[in-house]
């Protein structure tokens, strides 16, 4: 099973602090609608609540 959990961002825009889900595994075979968000990044991108801008965050997940 994938395991994820919510992290504090701060918008770098807007100074907005928000909800980010963070994955810190993603099992495709289980969860096979994730790998096209691993595939395309979506799961490292965040929109900003408060503004609407988005960005990239990087951070390491264990991806099988
Ligand atoms: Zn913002």
């Amino acid at each position: 099973m994938s395991r994820h959990h919510i992290e504090k961002v701060t918008c770098p825009s807007c100074h907005h602090e928000g909800d980010f889900e963070l994955w810190d595994s993603i099992n495709t075979a289980l969860d096979p609608e994730m790998k096209e968000k691993v595939l395309n990044k979506s799961i490292f991108l965040y929109t900003c609540p408060s503004c609407g801008e988005t960005f990239r965050l990087n951070y390491p997940t264990l991806y099988h």
